[in-house]
C-alpha cells in the first residue's frame, strides 16, 4: 500500500498533525514505544519503521482513519471560507511577515527557549487556522536550547544534543533552478552567507535561516548554534542574521509583505534593511523612516530591564560600519534611532528603542503590561504623561487545540464539534457546559490527573535513575512499602516556568512548617509538581532549582513534592492538563503576560496567581484565586513575606476546603462551579484565535 505510506509521510511533513488529535494517534499507534523514544517526531518515527512493518499495521481500520485524516488535512489546506477571507480579505492575498528569535511549535522542533517562543508558535498556528497569508522568520538552531540535567547536588547542568534537518520536517529553500538559495549580508568587515529551511505549519510557512554552511568563515558558521547562546557579540550577530538576513530572504523569495511584525526587539535590525531599500530609491532619511514605519508593527514583551537587548556603540560600529557605508546611512543617524537618551547617542543602543522608533504601532501583551510599557518608554516619545505614549496592548493567548490532550479533546467532542466552537464565545461555552454533568466533568479531572501521575513515574525513572538521591527515592517508592505515592485523589498544584528570579519559584517554601502541615494533612493533603529551567548564566535561578530539589528530598515532602527535570513543551502539556491548580507568583508587575495558566483551563484546571500579566483582567472572583490585591512594597523581603502570607491564607482557607468539600456522591460541587466559570470566561478570551484577530483588525490592517 505505497500510497498509504505516502499519505503518512505527507502528514508528517506539516506540523498541522501536532494540533490534530486523530493525526497524532495515527503516528502514536504505529509504535507507542518508539513514539516516546523519538520525542513524538513522526519524521524520525517513519525513518525507524520499515515499509514492511508499516504495511503490517495498515489494517482496514487504520486505513480508514488515515483516509479520513488525510482528507481533513487537504480540506484544511484548501479552505477558502476562512475568517480572514471574510473580515480581512486584503490579508488573504498579501503576506504578513512575523519575525521572532524563537518559535515553540512542538517539543520535537527545539528552536525555542520559553514563553516568547511558545507565543510565536501559537501565533503562527492561529494565523494558519484563520487564513492569514503568513510567514514566520527565525533561525535554525542546530543545538537548540539546552537540555537540563541536574547533578547529584541538584545543580542544573546543560547539555546540547544536536538536531538534524533530515530528521525534521524541514525542506531546503531553493532558487528557481533548484539550487540551494543562499543569501548574503555584511557583519563587521565580512560577507556572511545563509541558507534557509522551510517548515510547514498548516497553511503558514516558517523560514529558518542557517549560517552553518561551508561558504562562511568558521566563526560565522555557528552564529545560529544555540538559542540565545554565547556572548553579546554572538547575540548581535544572531540579530543581524534574523533582521537583515530575514528581509533579504523575503526579497529573494519575491515576497513583498504588507506588514512586518517584530515579535520582541531581537529582530529590529530588519528596519535598517527596509530603510536601505528606501534610501536606495533616493529618499531623504526623514521620508525613508516614515515609509519604513508604515510597514512595521512591534510587540514588546517584558518590563524587566535586563530583558531588553542593548549594545555598546563600539560594538555597533564594529558590526555595522561596512554595511552603513554601503547603504549610505551615517553612523550617528543610526545610533540616534536606538538611543534611549538623545543627548547621549553614543551610550547604549537599545533594540526596543529602535523598534519603537521605526514602527507605526507598538503594543504590550496584557492590559497591565500596556500601562507599564507606556510608563517605561515615555522618555522615548518625550511625553509628559504615560497616557500620551502610543503603546497599546493585545493580551496574549494560547492555541487551544495544541494545548489540549487527546483525552480532553475527545471529552469535549462528545458535546460539540471542536474546541474552536467551545471557545468561540462565552455563550457557546455556557450552552455546551449545560450539557455536561458534574460527574462527567469530575471524571475528566480524575482521568487527566491519573495520566499525569503515570507520566511522572515513567519520566522520573527515565530521567533521574542515575542520580544518587533521586535513585534512593525511586527505590523506596517502587518497593512494596511504598507509602505516599502521588494520588489522583489529592489536590495537585503545578508550578512550571523559566526560573527567572522574579517568578519566585520557591515562594511556597517560605514557611516550611506551615507547608509541611498543608502537604501532610491527613484528610486534606496536597501534592505539588515543579518544573523549570534557569538560563545557563543565571546562577540565582539555579540556586532556586537546587533549593526546591533539596526540599523534595526531605522526608516530609518526599513523594509529595516533585521536581521534573528538563521542562519543555512536552512536559508542559502533561503538567497543564493534569494539575488542579496552576500556581503563579511573580513579583508584580514583572510578568508581562504569562500564558501557561491559560493552557490549563479547558482541562478543568484553576489559576491561583498574583494579579499580574493577564490575570488581573481575567480574574472575576469566581474563576480561580488571587494572591493578594496587587499590593506593592519597596522592600523585596517585605513583598515576599506579604505575598507568601496571602498565598498560604488563600490556599488553607479557600482552595483546600473547596476542593475537599464533597456532596453525597463525593463530588466537589463548588469547585466545579469555578471550573465551569473559568471555561466560560477564560476559554473564549485568552486564546490565540482572539489574539490574532485583534492583531489583524487593530494592527495588520492599516487604518
Ligand atoms: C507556556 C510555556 C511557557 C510560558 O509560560 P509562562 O506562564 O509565560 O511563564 C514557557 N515554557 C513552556 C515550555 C511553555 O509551554
Amino acid at each position: 500500500m505505497p500510497h498509504k505510506i505516502e499519505a503518512l509521510q505527507k502528514l508528517s511533513r506539516n506540523l498541522w498533525w501536532s494540533w490534530d488529535t486523530e493525526a497524532k494517534e495515527l503516528f502514536y499507534s504505529l509504535s507507542p514505544l518508539l513514539w516516546e523514544r523519538v520525542n513524538h517526531n513522526p519524521v524520525e518515527l517513519l525513518h525507524h519503521i520499515s515499509n514492511d512493518e508499516i504495511n503490517a499495521r495498515l489494517d482496514s481500520k487504520y486505513g480508514d482513519k488515515l483516509a479520513r485524516v488525510s482528507q481533513r488535512f487537504e480540506e484544511y489546506l484548501n479552505d477558502k471560507d476562512t475568517w480572514v477571507a471574510k473580515h480581512a480579505p486584503s490579508l488573504a492575498e498579501k503576506t504578513v511577515a512575523y519575525f521572532s528569535a524563537e518559535f515553540g511549535i512542538h517539543e520535537s522542533i527545539r528552536i525555542y527557549s520559553g514563553g516568547l517562543g511558545v507565543l510565536s508558535g501559537d501565533h503562527i498556528k492561529s494565523a494558519s487556522d484563520l487564513g492569514l497569508n503568513f510567514v514566520g522568520i527565525t533561525l535554525f538552531y542546530k543545538e537548540g536550547y539546552f537540555r537540563q540535567c541536574l547533578n547529584h547536588e541538584g545543580w542544573q547542568t546543560e547539555e546540547y544534543p544536536l538536531q538534524y534537518p533530515e530528521s525534521m520536517p524541514l525542506e531546503k529553500v531553493t532558487d528557481a533552478e533548484g539550487k540551494d538559495l543562499i543569501i548574503s549580508f555584511d557583519i563587521a568587515q565580512s560577507e556572511v552567507f545563509a541558507q534557509a529551511w522551510c517548515l510547514n505549519v498548516g497553511r503558514a510557512k516558517l523560514f529558518l535561516l542557517d549560517t552553518n554552511i561551508p561558504a562562511n568563515e568558521s566563526h560565522y558558521r555557528d552564529i545560529c548554534s544555540r538559542v540565545y547562546g554565547g556572548d553579546q557579540n554572538m547575540r548581535i550577530n544572531q540579530e543581524i542574521v534574523l533582521g537583515i538576513g530575514g528581509v533579504k530572504l523575503l526579497k529573494a523569495l519575491d515576497i513583498d509583505p504588507a506588514v512586518y511584525h517584530m515579535n520582541e526587539g531581537h529582530s529590529a535590525f530588519l528596519t535598517v534593511e527596509l530603510l536601505a531599500a528606501e534610501l536606495e530609491k533616493g529618499k531623504q532619511l526623514e521620508e525613508a523612516i516614515e515609509r519604513v514605519k508604515e510597514q512595521c508593527v512591534f510587540t514588546t514583551h517584558t518590563p524587566v530591564a535586563a530583558g531588553h537587548d542593548r549594545f555598546s556603540s563600539d560594538m555597533m560600529h564594529y558590526s555595522f560600519d561596512k554595511y552603513l557605508h554601503k547603504i549610505g546611512l551615517p553612523f550617528d543617524d543610526f545610533l540616534r534611532m536606538g538611543a534611549e537618551d538623545q543627548s547621549n547617542i553614543h551610550g547604549l543602543f537599545t533594540m526596543t528603542v529602535l523598534a519603537l522608533n521605526l514602527s507605526r504601532t507598538a503594543n504590550g501583551v496584557s492590559k497591565l503590561h500596556g500601562e507599564v510599557s507606556r510608563e517605561m518608554w515615555k522618555h522615548i516619545y518625550a511625553a509628559k504623561t504615560a497616557n500620551e505614549v502610543p503603546i497599546g496592548h493585545i493580551t496574549n493567548g494560547v492555541h487551544m487545540s495544541s494545548w489540549s490532550s487527546g483525552t480532553t479533546d475527545r471529552f469535549w467532542r462528545q458535546y460539540t464539534d471542536s474546541l474552536d466552537t467551545l471557545t468561540s464565545s462565552p455563550e457557546a461555552a455556557s450552552e455546551i457546559l449545560a450539557r455536561v454533568t458534574d460527574e462527567e466533568l469530575w471524571s475528566l479531572r480524575y482521568h487527566l490527573k491519573r495520566n499525569l501521575i503515570d507520566f511522572i513515574y515513567r519520566y522520573l525513572s527515565n530521567h533521574l535513575y542515575h542520580q544518587h538521591s533521586y535513585g534512593a527515592y525511586l527505590e523506596h517508592d517502587t518497593s512494596k512499602s511504598r507509602k505516599n505515592p502521588l494520588s489522583p485523589d489529592v489536590l495537585t498544584i503545578g508550578f512550571a516556568r523559566r526560573f527567572a528570579t522574579y517568578k519566585r519559584a520557591p515562594l511556597i517554601f517560605s514557611d516550611i512548617e506551615r507547608l509541611t502541615r498543608i502537604v501532610n494533612n491527613a484528610t486534606m493533603p496536597v501534592q505539588i509538581i515543579f518544573s523549570g529551567k534557569a538560563h545557563p548564566h543565571d546562577d540565582a535561578g539555579k540556586h532556586y532549582i537546587q533549593q526546591i530539589v533539596e526540599h523534595t528530598l526531605q522526608p516530609q515532602f518526599k513523594g509529595k513534592i516533585i521536581f521534573l527535570e528538563n521542562y519543555n513543551i512536552g512536559v508542559a502539556k502533561r503538567m497543564i492538563s493534569g494539575v488542579d491548580v496552576w500556581l503563579n507568583n511573580p513579583v508584580r508587575p514583572l510578568e508581562a503576560s504569562g500564558t501557561s495558566g491559560q493552557k490549563t483551563v479547558l482541562h478543568g484546571g484553576l489559576n491561583f496567581s498574583v494579579p499580574d500579566g493577564w490575570w488581573p483582567e481575567a480574574f472575576n472572583g469566581e474563576n480561580g484565586w488571587s494572591i493578594g490585591h496587587g499590593e506593592v512594597f519597596d522592600d523585596h523581603h517585605e513583598q515576599d513575606r506579604h505575598d507568601a502570607e496571602q498565598l498560604y491564607d488563600v490556599l488553607e482557607n479557600q482552595i483546600i476546603p473547596t476542593f475537599y468539600n464533597r456532596n453525597a456522591d463525593n463530588i466537589p460541587v463548588n469547585w466545579l462551579k469555578k471550573v465551569r466559570n473559568a471555561i466560560i470566561t477564560i476559554g473564549p478570551e485568552y486564546n490565540t484565535h482572539r489574539m490574532v484577530r485583534d492583531y489583524t483588525t487593530n494592527y495588520y490592517l492599516k487604518d
